[in-house]
Parts: C-alpha cells; structure tokens; sequence
C-alpha cells in the first residue's frame, strides 16, 4: 500500500488540490461524445452536459473552501494537503473520517441522487493499491512482469493529478441462458498481444459518468462462459484514440425554473456505453489479463469501496425520505392522526435500519493486507440488499401520503395572479401555502421525473444488483458446505467434515480470502 497517502500529519507546507476551472479545462481534449444522437464538441460548454460538468468542478473547489478544508481534505506524510479522495483509512477513526467526507459530498452535490463523483469513481482504486500483487501474479496468457508495479505508478499519478477514473465493467446483456453468448457477444476483448501492449475491440456496455471523467478503468465483471481474451483490467485516458461514448438520453432539465424543480437542473452524471474501435493499450496501463478464475473471485473486491459509500449514501437519501415524510405529516395533520404517524414511523424505521447496516459494517471492519481498515464487505452489501428489496414501498408511502401534491402543482408564475387564494389552497395545516409546495416538488423531482427515476435505477443496478449480491454471497468461502457456518449444524447433527470434501482453505484463494471480512 502507497504509503504516503495515509495518516493526517498536522499542518500542510503546500496544498495540491486541481481546481474546478482546470478540470473544465482539461474536458476540452478532443474525446468523442455522443448525447442525444448529439456529437458533443465540448463537454465544458454544451448545454447538454455544462451542468453536470460545473457540478464536478465545484465538487473540486469544495475542496479549497476554508469551511471544509477539515472534512475534505488531509495533509499526508510528505506535509501535502490532497483531497480526501485519496486518503487510506487505516483505523476506524480514519475510516470515519473518510465515510463523513462521502457524506458530506453526496449532501452537497445532488442531494443523494449522484452515484458517481470523482470520490466514488476514484474508491474503485482502494483494492487495486492496497494489493497490487495477486492481478500480476494471476495473468494467464502474457507476460505480466512488472504489473503490480504498473498499479503503484498509476496510484501515484491519479494522486498528484487528481484525476476522476470511472470504472467501466459491464458487458452487453447477452442471453443469460447460455454460458456460451459470453463469447460470442461483442463484448470488449484483446485482439492483439504485442511486446509493448495490447489492442483491445469491442463495447463495454454501461458505465456512468465517464464522460466527465479524465481516465477510464476497464474491467470484466464475471458471467458463466466468460473466455479469457475478454478478462482485463486497464486503465486510458478518455480520449485514446479509437474510444467512442455513446450515452443515453439526458434526463435533467435545464430549462426548467429552480422554483418549480429544484433537483432536476442540476445535471445528469449521465450512463454511456463505450465503443473500442481497435484501441492500443501501452503496457503501462495494463494490470492484469486472460485469468477467469482470478475475475470470478477477487475483482468484486474492487466495489467493496464504492459500495460502502453507496451505503452512506443510501443514510443521506433515506434521511431525506423521513425528513420529507415528517414535512408532508406535519403540513397536512396526518402526523396527529395515528394511523398515517405509524406509516411515517416506517419510514424513519427504514432509515434507522440503513444506518444500522453501515454502523455494524464499520464497527466490525477488518484490516487488509495493504493495512487499510475495511468495512465489512457482507455487512455493507446485505445493507445495501435491504434497501433494494424494500426502498420501493417506502417510496410509495412517501408518494402515497402525499397524495395529489406529489404531482399537482401549480406554475411558480401563477402565484402572481391567484397567490393568495393558492397560498390558502395548498397551506393545509400550515401557515404558507407556498412553504408547504416547496416539499411536494422536491419529492416530484426525487421519485416522479425521469431524472429520479433513472436514480431509483442506478440505486437499484449499480455495481452489484440483488441478484449478483446473491450470487456473491454464495461464493464466499464461509458459506459454503463444509466451511464454518455449518460447524455448528454439524454438531447437532452430529455430521463430521468429511475429509478429503475440500477445505475452505483450498476453495478461493488465500489473497483472496484476505479481501473479505474474516467470519470465520
Ligand atoms: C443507472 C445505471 C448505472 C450503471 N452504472 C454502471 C457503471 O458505472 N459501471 C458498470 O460497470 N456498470 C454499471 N451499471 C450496470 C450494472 O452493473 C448492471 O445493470 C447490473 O450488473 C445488472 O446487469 P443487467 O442490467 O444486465 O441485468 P441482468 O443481469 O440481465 O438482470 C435482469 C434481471 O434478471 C435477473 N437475472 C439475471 N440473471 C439471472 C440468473 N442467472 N438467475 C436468476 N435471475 C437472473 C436479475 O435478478 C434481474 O432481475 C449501471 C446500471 C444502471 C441501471
């Protein structure tokens, strides 16, 4: 683990943080875009991704206002003040340091509803330094001489340039009935081995925000029937030659007024697919390749970190939903009326049983073999199921209890002509009508726009959905048969291990095993 990038050593003798006209600046290097059908000359300017771009810039000033400096940023060993996006927590204490920073980013910048600013998209490198070793000692097919060190390099220079990396890992959707659509899908593979590099084709199928991110991390997530030319682990600046972003439909509004949505006009972190037309990749950049085996296992490892501060951010959102439950209860009495008081006792329920999640996952982390204090990783995914499988009825309780205000609103114009009589309409159990709308249309922009929705989706797919939390959980070497949850059923039954069944030891890999909380 890179040494200089824990620890916070009193006062700073320089600062190096970019700031927010330099990254805007550095957007303007000739990356092909695509939005809307658009071609996007610059992402700094265009109207469709100004907004989302300026809100990543002040994302880089916060870190230079006087008021934060504390939450986001640190002074490493060296004496250097760097965002806190690059800080190794060691301890619980510097993991709660880091988990406030998160918080406080996601408060300021979407109000919850972005997954994916630099200090999410950067975590997905935590594994990758705290462990170089195992993604060069498991290439198959290529001389991985010198990988491990390639990580360390890259570590260096994404600190010192404080570069925004997103990670870009998902595959097309093939048919998921066959193992063998894996291959002959599109996906992205090597075409080329050379001494000095590879050259990989084809498409990386979902990836957020890489449009406003300088480099791109490009990983295999693991299907069944995944071949070993598709299994790479490599970074590239945005615009390489050869690499196309195609995203989707943009879904904020920036023509819309800030009084009547609130949310909807600060951007769209955008999700795009990413086209590799033939790109050299310089040896450098490589981590690691050709080995199924080790992507099955270890690369989930990589979104242990991101996970954890989804988690953290699942606390902001779903501290807003009952702050926003116990508004709407309090403007319209239902708060006195016992029936919809339990409804929104639910919710803060809900809210509480988050926080409960990421609570235990920090209080029973674990130090990995690069010495970082980890959250534990069953904990904070089981969290994060939780939220999956039960955020849609809390949201349509919230909608529920609304009732018509959620979505019958009046223009902020016509307050001139009618505002006493709409200020009497909508004031409910509350002195001022236009108080008590401006929470109605904060939870319309949240869960009735396509801009919440898409949110409700990234909550609901990103990383690691339901599914694949499933999946994980029954590849953990604990959980298996003859692993350790079972000692205690075995000795009521009185069923011994029987030998020669496989051990735990020899089922994952021990570099492996070290990635997870130790539960057994
Ligand atoms: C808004 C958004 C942002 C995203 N951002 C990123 C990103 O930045 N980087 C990135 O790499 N990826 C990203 N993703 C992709 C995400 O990781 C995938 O959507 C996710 O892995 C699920 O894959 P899928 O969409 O193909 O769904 P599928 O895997 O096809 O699942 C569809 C449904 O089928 C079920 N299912 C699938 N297979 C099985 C099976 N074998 N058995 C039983 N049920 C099954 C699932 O439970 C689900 O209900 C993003 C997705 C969204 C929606």
């Amino acid at each position: 683990m890179s040494s200089h990038t824990n620890g916070d050593y009193g006062e700073a003798n320089q600062v190096h943080v970019r700031t927010g006209a330099d990254y805007l600046n550095a957007l303007n290097d000739g990356r092909r875009v695509f939005v809307n059908g658009q071609q996007v000359e610059n992402v700094a300017t265009h109207p469709l991704t100004r907004d989302y771009a300026n809100t990543v810039a002040s994302w880089y000033d916060a870190h230079h206002d006087p008021e934060y400096r504390d939450i986001m940023t640190f002074v490493d060993k060296d004496g250097v003040r760097r965002a806190k996006t690059w800080f190794l927590p060691t301890t619980r204490e510097e993991l709660e340091s880091r988990r406030i920073y998160h918080d406080t980013v996601c408060r300021m910048f979407g109000r919850s509803f972005f997954g994916r600013m630099p200090d999410v998209n950067n975590a997905i490198f935590l594994t990758y330094i705290d462990d170089p070793k195992p993604w060069e000692e498991n290439t198959v097919g290529y001389d991985a001489a010198g990988f491990a060190d390639n990580i360390r390099s890259f570590w260096a220079k994404m600190v010192d340039e404080d570069i925004n990396l997103a990670p870009a890992v998902i595959d097309p959707p093939v048919d998921r009935s066959r193992p063998e659509a894996e291959a002959e899908s599109p996906n992205c593979r090597v075409v080329e081995y050379r001494d000095d590099g590879i050259v990989i084709d084809g498409v990386k199928a979902v990836a957020t925000g890489t449009i406003f991110a300088d480099w791109i991390m490009v990983g295999v997530f693991w299907r069944p029937g995944m071949p070993e030319d598709q299994v790479m682990y490599l970074v590239m600046p945005v615009n390489t030659k050869g690499v196309t972003l195609l995203s989707r439909e943009c879904l904020s509004r920036p023509d819309v007024s800030e009084e009547e949505h609130p949310l909807l006009g600060q951007g769209d972190e955008l999700d795009n697919s990413i086209v590799f037309d033939n790109v050299f990749v310089p040896r450098k950049y490589i981590f690691h390749l050709g080995n199924p085996e080790h992507a099955m296992y270890y690369p989930q490892r990589l979104f242990d970190w991101l996970h954890w501060i989804d988690l953290v951010r699942f606390g902001v959102k779903t501290e807003l939903m009952a702050g926003l439950a116990l508004l709407v209860g309090d403007g319209s009495g239902l708060l006195k009326i016992p029936a919809t008081a339990s409804r929104i006792a639910d919710i803060i329920r809900f809210r509480e049983t988050i926080r409960a999640f990421r609570v235990a996952a920090e209080a029973t982390g674990f130090t990995t073999p690069g010495g970082m204090y980890k959250p534990n990783n069953i904990q904070l995914d089981f969290g994060r199921a939780f939220y999956q499988e039960n955020s849609k009825d809390i949201i349509n309780e919230l909608l529920d209890l609304s009732g018509r205000s959620s979505i019958i609103q009046p223009a902020a114009s016509d307050f001139g002509e009618f505002g006493d009589l709409l200020d009497t309409m909508l004031r409910g159990a509350w002195k001022d009508g236009k108080q008590r709308l401006k929470v109605f249309r904060v939870i319309r922009d949240m869960f009735l726009s396509d801009w919440g929705d898409r949110g409700r989706m990234f909550d609901q797919f990103n990383g690691t959905p339901l599914n694949t939390i499933r999946m994980l959980t029954m590849h953990r070497t604990e959980f298996q048969p003859n692993g350790p949850m079972t000692a205690f059923a075995r000795e009521v039954c009185g069923i011994p291990l029987v030998e020669g069944q496989g051990t735990v030891k020899e089922q994952v890999a021990a570099y492996v095993r070290a990635q997870d909380v130790k539960t057994e």
